[in-house]
């Protein structure tokens, strides 16, 4: 069997718990197969501290510009401008993670709404891929989304955790699916298993969201409570099973999407 080579399209590399061994985990990653990662930007400094990153690993990490429906309340003029000047940067692969989060409403609804809007003309202007988080939001998710579709180039919603018909209508909005170690998890991930086949094999991509979101079906256990890009063969794996398809076959499909759609 030919080595698999895999893409993990969203992984917190900038985050703090990466401090103190970021390149070991970069370089545990390539040694698993993951051979290109992009770094989720998900608020202004974040999302420079993605690029500046990147730039330290040409053509290995990518990263997105873009400001988190947690951090909505942040958005204003200053940060419009920094994403927009981000996204004619080479290593800036798409625009966001942004979207609604209505699960935690770290930041109020209204300026969740105006913020993903003032992203999506970002994301027309640049005619970058766009990177979605929803949770909880689904129906004004696609109202705001709808809307603009046929302005938006490739859109990604990223960690899909919705129900079936949710999984449609993103399906129908011409959306990729992006699925995360979610789908290991017996709690919350278990009414997912029985869908994750009606994704067609050109709509899907993998990703860890690293540091969270470590596979909890993960044998053996790590002590460390801390996810990394390098565990995302195991949601291949997973994935996979879910699907009754081979793995290779699986990992063939999501890197070739995943490179279609960054445009890597
Ligand atoms: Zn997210």
């Amino acid at each position: 069997m030919r080595a698999m080579e895999l893409i993990d399209i969203g992984c917190n590399l900038t985050h703090d718990s990466f401090d103190n061994d970021r390149d070991t985990v970069i370089e545990a990653a390539h040694e698993a197969g993951v051979v290109q990662m992009i770094i989720t930007g998900a608020s202004a400094e974040g999302s420079l501290a993605a690029l500046e990153l990147a730039q330290k690993w040409p053509q290995q990490l990518f990263s997105t510009a873009g400001v988190h429906p947690h951090r909505a309340s942040e958005y204003n003029s200053d940060t419009d401008s920094l994403i927009r000047e981000l996204s004619e940067n080479d290593a800036v692969v798409a625009i966001g993670e942004t979207g609604l989060d209505y699960f935690r409403d770290f930041s109020p609804r209204n300026l969740q709404r105006s913020s993903f809007e003032q992203q999506i003309q970002i994301a027309i202007d640049s005619g970058l891929p766009f990177f979605l988080h929803q949770r909880d939001a689904h129906d004004d998710f696609v109202a705001i989304l709808k809307e603009y579709r046929d302005k938006l180039n490739a859109v990604v919603v990223h960690c899909f955790t919705g129900s079936k018909p949710e999984l449609y209508e993103c399906l129908d909005m011409d959306c990729h699916i992006g699925i995360t170690g979610w789908i290991c998890d017996e709690r919350r991930g278990t009414h997912m298993k029985e869908f994750m086949q009606d994704i067609p094999s050109g709509r899907l991509m993998i990703e860890t969201d690293s540091p969270y979101l470590k596979p909890r079906n993960l044998r053996p256990k790590l002590k460390s409570h801390r996810n990394e890009p390098r565990l995302l063969p195991w949601i291949l794996g997973t994935l996979a099973a879910c699907r009754n398809e081979h793995p290779q076959s699986l990992a063939e499909a999501t890197t070739r999407n995943a490179r279609a759609f960054f445009r890597l």
